[in-house]
């Protein structure tokens, strides 16, 4: 469990980061938010927050769509992160949740003239999804949010009823997770993952304009599968069977990692097992993000003092 959070300009016991029923943002879902990874590493005796100036970034742009402008930059945001994690100093992998909203305690739906609120929290984590090794997937019956209606590629609290409608459907029919499509029948994403397949040898990824969230994992993936294994990736539309018929598939995200697909609606790809192309990026992966790979140090802050 937590024992702090940044609320109202300080760092204060998680218990006093409170907000009132009639919060704007928790009666409208006016707000955003991040997910960020920190990984422990037993070898260097140090915490590595993966990407972090990344996702402030993105954080910082969900915030303009939704007209919130919160007194800090993004290389501040990471300070104050850094800072809490130190206070919580953990010895684990942990998640780190930034959330802006609208803090107003009033009734009427609208985004401008309103008090803009920020908590970062952070919690011990392990995995998100269980199968990460092996998961089963189902086109889901539900439609990702459309960019003229609420914009995808903002991290937007209220868009979440869409992933929670896409999750849960796929859950309690016996799937692991779904696959959703964008308002033009290709394949967008997961309900918070990006999706890859392997197709004819090489990786492809839907497009930027059918709907995702711009994944920093996903972007970490095509790079790092271009730099160590040669492999570039095609950014395309993807219907809907040629994931059926795909070689191999996997979802990407903070949360998820890099998790391998081995059926799809009853489909397995090959002997239904992990295939080689995502056990290898897997293993790449986790070098890169958990601070084991040189090569790609810049993308690991370091939470505690190296001396
Ligand atoms: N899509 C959605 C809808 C998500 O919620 C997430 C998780 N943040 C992702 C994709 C993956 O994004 P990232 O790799 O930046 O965590």
């Amino acid at each position: 469990m937590a024992q702090y959070a940044f609320f109202r300009g300080q760092i204060v016991p998680i218990n006093e980061a409170k907000v009132s029923v009639m919060t704007h943002g928790l009666n409208y879902g006016t707000g955003c938010f991040e997910g960020i990874r920190a990984y422990w590493n037993e070898e260097q005796e140090q915490l590595f927050v993966f990407r972090l100036q990344e996702h402030f970034e993105r954080f910082l742009r969900s915030c303009r769509i939704l007209h919130i402008d919160l007194p800090y930059s993004a290389t501040e945001l990471g300070q104050i992160t850094l800072e809490l994690l130190r206070r919580e100093g953990y010895q684990e992998d942990a998640y780190i949740r930034p959330l802006a909203f609208k803090g107003d305690e009033i009734i009427g739906v609208k985004l401008h003239d309103l008090t803009n609120e920020l908590a970062i929290y952070s919690t011990p984590f392990g995995r998100y999804l269980e199968e990460e090794e092996g998961a089963h997937v189902c086109i889901s019956s539900w439609r990702r949010v459309d960019d003229n209606a609420v914009p995808a590629r903002g991290k937007i609290t209220g868009a979440y009823v869409n992933s929670a409608l896409v999750n849960s459907a796929a859950v309690l029919s016996g799937y692991n997770e779904a696959l959703v499509l964008d308002q033009h029948g290709h394949i967008s994403e997961g309900s918070a993952e990006n999706f890859f397949m392997v197709r004819h040898g090489h990786l492809v990824t839907p497009p930027l304009h059918s709907d995702i969230l711009e994944g920093i994992t996903r972007d970490s993936i095509i790079e790092l599968a271009l730099e160590e294994m040669g492999l570039k990736t095609e950014q395309r539309s993807i219907d809907r069977s040629e994931v059926y018929i795909c070689e191999e598939a996997f979802l990407t995200g903070t949360g998820v990692q890099v998790a391998a697909i081995v059926k799809v609606e009853h489909r397995p790809f090959g002997s239904g097992e992990m295939g080689p192309v995502v056990a290898r990026l897997r293993e790449i992966y986790f070098d890169a993000a958990q601070g084991r790979n040189s090569k790609y140090r810049h993308w690991c802050t370091p939470v505690y003092d190296l001396g």
